[in-house]
């Protein structure tokens, strides 16, 4: 699932792609994606002609505020990846007019929703497994979606003594933690082996039992990986790929997340492991992550 660099990566490309652009019609292939009460024809009727005004990412999620105080709310889910291109559908399926990635590479093929743009380009939601969402909600009711209701803080977005000051009271494994969205929002499977990668600390250390050292390490980990992924336009590990459909980079860059059996780049004599941790895997160092 795409996290935090990666969809930061689709709201900076679409935010220059988009903004001022208005709506001119919708094509859908699945119901479901467009959960929306009203169905196609209301959610086609709300944002006909609309302008898109800023495109703005929140956790894992992308938003898209558009005039008469309406927000396109969009949930990429596992596979699904927004593109901006132009499409025609030929026998009942859509194919890129831009040669490249989005005409060549199999993950921007699975066109489940088009939306025609005022300049003739289009923004289309390629996902191989279905369960992207999207859906068109009030300004004033964005963060009464479910998903954005009880989210955690943004990690770029907060201090060292603001990070710190969520570990009080806080008990658990810290790679769990740092993948509750509750607790901070947007670090998923790969970013927390990352972080605590770089970190020193093994993804099974107690948070009860971290010191101020460690939190500052936490913090300062999750910073620079996270500020490097974006510079990388993020992880293409599977089907995640840029609004232009090239994938991202940072995967080559990657010290722990599916490394397994690989020497640690610090040259400190350990191997990548592999652990199971809540029904997740978990990649770490044998010599320098420490479990505290
Ligand atoms: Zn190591």
């Amino acid at each position: 699932m795409p996290e935090l660099p990666e969809v930061e990566t689709i709201v900076r490309e679409l935010r220059k792609d988009l903004i001022n652009l208005r709506f001119r019609n919708v094509w859908v292939d699945w119901a479901k994606t467009l959960r929306q009460a009203g169905g196609l024809a209301h959610f086609k009727k709300e944002i006909k002609n609309k302008k898109i005004l800023s495109v703005r990412r929140r956790a894992k999620y992308i938003v898209l505020d558009i005039e008469g105080k309406k927000t396109i709310f969009i949930h990429q889910k596992m596979s699904g990846h927004l593109l901006y291109g132009k499409w025609k559908l030929v026998d009942g399926k859509w194919q890129s007019q831009i040669k490249g990635p989005l005409n060549d590479d199999r993950n921007n093929q699975y066109i489940r929703v088009v939306m025609g743009l005022s300049n003739g380009y289009q923004l289309a939601l390629s996902d191989l497994r279905r369960f992207g969402k999207i859906v068109l909600v009030d300004d004033d009711k964005v963060n009464d979606l479910k998903e954005i209701h009880e989210l955690g803080p943004e990690p770029l977005e907060i201090s060292s003594p603001e990070f710190k000051k969520l570990f009080i009271k806080k008990k658990g494994r810290i790679k769990q933690v740092l993948m509750d969205p509750h607790f901070i929002a947007g670090i998923g499977n790969i970013y927390a082996d990352e972080i605590l990668w770089r970190a020193n600390l093994h993804p099974t250390s107690r948070v009860e039992h971290l010191d101020d050292k460690d939190l500052k390490s936490i913090y300062k980990a999750m910073w620079d990986i996270l500020k490097l992924a974006i510079k990388h336009k993020g992880s293409s590990m599977n089907d995640y790929r840029t609004p232009s459909g090239t994938k991202g980079d940072f995967q080559n860059l990657h010290k722990a997340y599916q490394k397994t059996g690989e020497k640690c780049s610090r040259k400190d004599g350990g191997v990548i492991r592999c652990i199971i941790l809540a029904g997740r895997s978990a990649h770490f160092c044998s010599v320098h992550q420490v479990l505290k």
